[in-house]
């Protein structure tokens, strides 16, 4: 038996399954709802039979979520360029831990200064790849902490609209403990924080350091807080401001949304996630902060040495670290912020005309405007059960793939366009989808 195999013929193999995967993306179902048991790695049965295994048993249990018609969460595919990039990051293997004796740690330093810019964030901003906006918040959570501690022994008050889940995971990791958060009002019907109970919450706070937490692209429906109030209100209380941008910093790229990102510059610390709507392979984020010293005493790993421009390791929470950044480089390089835009543009057109087509059909609601890519809809009609059972036949149509939320109190359905190639044949199977999966009159949820 021939257990080993040479690079080339694994890359060759590999090649041939990648292929035939992404050229079915568009013919699989989209999600499977029920799931065979996967199979464990067996102890050394060679090259060719482990991977015939896996095409038998693990590939056409696959989801189509890097395809066109997945629309949970804020997913994003992979660009052609994207997987390119990532095979090379894994052939090459590099250890970005520190920048000794090879070219990739200055390449992910010129790639988060061109996100950077391309952002619009403060020149003074340091970044780091990381491998989510979790991580990223927490990267970012922490140094507020660490600023905080110099600040006042008492412990920091977060204020929030909309925080998303991972803001109170980092508040947890760091020890700043979940009660921590403060939450403040939004807007009528939207998510967006409304700045006068914000203003109102921060000059009642006497106790502590206050950190806000403000959203470019809230989850449930990709709204924005006003930046330029909020920072406004943060220098007025001397509080430290963190933006949440997983994938509403992408307004970059346009200039109609461009200004719902606009006081971005004045952010202590943003977050981007760059496997959502960049639409690069899982996974990648940007950690961005302007204390990179304060970064540093958390996150550092030897205090032997620090020199002036210390390695990536002593700012993130992994020592060793993949090539990330090269994927994101590749993107930027191949499409340009005029061919990211493209997308981003397609991906908001189809979500209003997603809005539109469900609307008119008068068994849905959408709540909370669509200001971005993000359509959350109530069932004009039912609750939560009717609601799932609803989910439940249209992602078992294997057509489409939307996850279910809550906003205003009710029970909703989310759909989220953040794939690079969805198109307008694509939004016509996904509401046709939904028009079959509505429960007729008279039938049983
Ligand atoms: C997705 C998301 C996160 C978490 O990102 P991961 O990449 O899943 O770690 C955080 N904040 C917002 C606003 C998000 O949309």
């Amino acid at each position: 038996m021939n257990e080993h195999v040479d690079h080339q013929t694994a890359l060759a193999v590999a090649h041939r399954l990648a292929a035939g995967h992404l050229d079915g993306l568009r013919a699989q179902p989209v999600a499977h709802l029920r799931l065979p048991q996967a199979p464990r790695p067996p102890d050394g049965i060679g090259f060719d039979a482990a991977m015939a295994l896996v095409a038998e048993r693990i590939v056409p249990w696959l989801s189509a979520s890097p395809g066109p018609r997945y629309l949970g969460y804020v997913t994003g595919g992979a660009t052609p360029e994207a997987v390119a990039a990532d095979w090379l990051v894994s052939a090459w293997d590099q250890n970005v831990s520190n920048a000794a004796g090879s070219i990739a740690a200055d390449v992910e330093k010129q790639t988060v200064d061109a996100f950077r810019d391309v952002f619009g964030l403060a020149d003074s901003m340091h970044g780091q790849f990381v491998s989510g906006a979790t991580a990223a918040n927490l990267v970012c959570i922490a140094t507020a902490r660490e600023w905080a501690a110099r600040q006042s022994p008492l412990p920091p008050t977060v204020f929030a609209g909309s925080a998303h889940s991972s803001v109170l995971k980092a508040m947890s990791i760091t020890g700043i403990g979940r009660s921590r958060l403060q939450a403040v009002a939004t807007l009528p019907g939207r998510t967006a924080v409304d700045p006068v109970a914000l203003e109102q919450a921060l000059s009642a706070h006497t106790t502590g350091p206050a950190v806000v937490v403000a959203s470019a692209g809230e989850v449930n429906t990709g709204d924005f807080d006003d930046l330029v109030r909020v920072a406004e209100l943060c220098r007025r209380f001397g509080a430290w401001l963190h933006v949440d941008g997983a994938f509403g910093l992408f307004a970059a790229f346009d200039a109609d949304l461009h200004g719902r990102i606009a006081g971005i510059g004045h952010a202590d610390s943003v977050t981007v996630d760059l496997h959502k709507w960049l639409n690069v392979p899982y996974d990648s984020a940007i950690a961005y902060t302007s204390r990179p010293d304060l970064q540093r005493e958390v996150f550092s790993a030897s205090s032997a040495y620090l020199g002036d421009d210390p390695d990536p390791l002593h700012f993130t929470p992994e020592n060793s670290r993949r090539f990330r950044a090269f994927p994101a480089w590749m993107v930027l390089a191949t499409r340009g912020r005029r061919g990211i835009g493209e997308w981003v543009r397609t991906n908001c057109r189809l979500a209003r005309e997603f809005a539109q087509s469900i609307g008119a059909t008068g068994r849905f609601e959408v709540l909370g405007g669509v200001p971005l890519n993000i359509v959350s809809f109530a069932l004009t009609d039912g609750g939560a059960a009717e609601r799932d059972s609803f989910v439940q036949r249209l992602n078992a149509s294997g057509e489409t793939f939307m996850t279910p939320g809550q906003l205003f109190g009710r029970p909703t359905v989310r759909a989220a366009f953040s794939n690079w190639a969805t198109d307008d044949r694509d939004l016509d199977r996904i509401v046709a989808a939904v028009a079959g999966s509505m429960a007729g009159p008279g039938q049983a949820p």
